[in-house]
């Protein structure tokens, strides 16, 4: 079979991008674990040598496992046997090659048994595995908890947890209530404190969680009594060898159906608190949520990879009026466009995991040593680049999966409507991906703070001074068009919006206002990519065009739109 990384030149290019020098040497610190440990990294050249070697097994694991299992997984799916979930037959075998292949745990430091990966690699990992079966990625993917635990949990709660992921553990992220779905200040679930045996209880019930039955989960929970916003939430690990939380039901699905999604009965279940008291959903949950966002956007990429690549086989070998579909102009330029989309959301996945690496690396220094002045400085630029790139990323990779499937299925036409081919369950897996983790709407709620703070503005500054290839001056030039186009933009709204006493008219734009800076900044990545490679010259000429007409019927639309016109829509 085909090993999912070697026959994808893409990932080799984005893991070689410049800055992944500045991450290793973060990460590394001196490469200082050399003399510890036998597998650890001697400089740049050998760390990255051990991702590139990494990644092929990933790539083989996928090509050979756990794509083959896919379509057996959608068919028999987890099922609830005594309050317990049973993973599919397929599922099981995926987990178990990738636990013993030591392939979970991927990018905690070693003294817990992980391969110190940075966010890149681990990324491009999530990224193969969504190729093979977004369904089984979710399962994969929540060992993005211990990255969580790693970060905020005592010496004692990481040393008694974190090992157990190289084992093979799963974990589950337990936010959503039946009345605290998108509004997760509204969750009830609830947690006391016995005093007198220094033990926290949870009671109360979850719905909609990803493999619920996990052997390590976070929950989100209210500590303070009297409380109803999301000051009175705390987070708390919960170890299922407790055996106090029942499976009460796996939810019926449309798609992902290998991954189990619960709904939760807590009783009396002992848990353990999570840092400081109060702080459970205002920094935890969000540190979780952005990494879990980032999952969800490497998913993206990793199913639409498979849809356009199915998209492009079908168009190849089917025949009608005499030649190939892929002859037609309707055809190829549908192909044409997904791989677009599917470069852009690419270059924007990982510069977006780039730009975590950076603060994330800085993060744990700083909890050995004080950082400098140019350290902190250099920590902040990077976190609030990732803050706002995150739902930007999610809001694009996820709807661009969408159409990227879409398409395929429509290139299959009524072969591509039966159980026939994989599209059908693409199109099906794909449709999660704009819901979960916050639906695209509350991705603009995320990120319309980079439009009002100007800091995508200052990013797409930073973009057009850089050096690009003179042959492609003419495409910086429609993008320096587009982006006048959209501080224009950004100013009517702004002038408009004050009028007003609420912020509804910008409410009513932020969508247009967040999908023109995101064209704009792919536009400049797939410039840079370019410049660095010849090959992705097409799908830069087709992004810009597209984003440019985007940009340009967005601002009209804004412009003939007035304050009063929100009466229209108001139902
Ligand atoms: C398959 C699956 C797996 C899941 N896995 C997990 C998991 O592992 N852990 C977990 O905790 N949760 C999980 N969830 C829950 C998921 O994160 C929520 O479904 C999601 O956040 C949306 O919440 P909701 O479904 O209650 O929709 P609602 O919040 O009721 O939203 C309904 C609609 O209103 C819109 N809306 C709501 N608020 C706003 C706003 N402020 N501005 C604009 N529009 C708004 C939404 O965009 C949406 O269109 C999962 C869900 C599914 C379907």
């Amino acid at each position: 079979m085909a090993n999912f990384y070697r026959d994808n030149e893409d990932m080799k290019f984005h893991l070689e991008h410049p800055l992944m020098k500045k991450i290793v040497a973060l990460k590394e610190r001196n490469f200082e674990d050399k003399d510890k440990y036998d597998y650890a990294p001697l400089d740049f050249e050998d760390a990255m040598d051990s991702y590139d070697r990494t990644l092929e097994i990933v790539g083989e694991i996928c090509g050979d496992i756990i794509a083959p299992n896919a379509e057996g997984v959608d068919q028999e799916g987890p099922q609830v046997v005594n309050d317990r979930v049973i993973y599919a037959k397929g599922t099981a075998e995926n987990h178990e090659a990738l636990t013993k292949a030591g392939l979970i745990g991927m990018s905690l430091p070693r003294e817990y048994d992980g391969l110190n990966f940075p966010i890149v690699p681990y990324v491009m990992a999530a990224e193969l595995v969504s190729r093979a079966d977004g369904g089984f990625a979710n399962i994969w993917g929540l060992q993005d908890c211990a990255e969580t635990i790693h970060e905020f949990a005592s010496k004692e709660q990481k040393a008694e947890y974190l090992p157990r992921f190289a084992k093979g553990a799963t974990a589950a992220m337990d936010l959503t209530e039946p009345d605290a779905g998108s509004d997760l200040q509204a969750v009830q679930l609830k947690a006391t404190y016995n005093a007198s045996e220094d033990q926290w209880y949870l009671n109360g019930v979850k719905r909609f969680i990803t493999n619920g039955d996990g052997d390590v989960s976070l929950v989100l929970a209210r500590s303070e009594e009297g409380t109803s916003d999301g000051r009175g939430l705390s987070m708390f690990i919960y170890d299922k060898k407790h055996m106090a939380v029942k499976v009460r039901r796996i939810e019926h699905k449309m798609g992902i159906i290998g991954s189990p999604t619960c709904e939760l009965v807590f009783t009396n279940a002992p848990a353990e608190l999570v840092g400081s008291r109060k702080m459970g959903l205002i920094k935890y949950v969000m540190s979780l949520m952005n990494g879990a966002r980032l999952g969800v956007g490497a998913q993206s990429v990793g199913i639409a990879e498979a849809a356009y690549r199915e998209g492009l086989a079908y168009a190849k070998e089917r025949r009608q009026f005499g030649k190939a579909i892929i002859e037609f102009p309707a055809v190829y330029e549908m192909l044409t466009n997904m791989e677009a989309k599917l470069n852009a959301s690419r270059s924007v996945l990982y510069e977006t995991s780039r730009f975590v690496d950076v603060y994330k690396a800085y993060f744990h220094i700083s909890q050995e040593r004080s950082l400098d002045k140019d350290e902190k400085m250099d920590m902040k630029k990077y976190q609030k680049l990732a803050d706002v790139f995150t739902p930007l990323l999610k809001l694009f990779a996820s709807e661009f999966c969408n159409e990227i499937a879409y398409d395929s299925l429509q290139i299959h036409a009524g072969s591509g409507y039966m159980k026939d081919y994989p599209i059908e369950r693409l199109v099906r897996d794909a449709r999660i991906t704009n819901i979960y983790e916050g639906t695209t709407q509350l991705q603009v709620v995320a990120a319309i703070r980079g439009v009002t703070t100007g800091a995508y503005l200052g990013q797409i500054k930073e973009y057009e001074a850089s050096e690009l290839n003179p042959q492609y001056e003419y495409l910086r030039t429609t993008l320096k068009g587009m982006t006048a186009r959209y501080e224009e933009a950004v100013t009517k709204v702004n002038e408009i919006n004050a009028t007003a006493d609420h912020n509804d008219f910008l409410d009513f734009h932020a969508r247009r206002l967040v999908e023109m800076a995101g064209y704009i900044i792919m536009g400049y990545l797939l410039l840079t990519d370019t410049t660095r490679n010849d090959k992705y010259h097409a799908s830069c000429e087709v992004f810009v065009k597209m984003g440019k007409a985007k940009v340009a019927s967005y601002l009209e639309y804004i412009k003939s739109s007035e304050l009063k016109d929100l009466g229209i829509f108001k139902k």
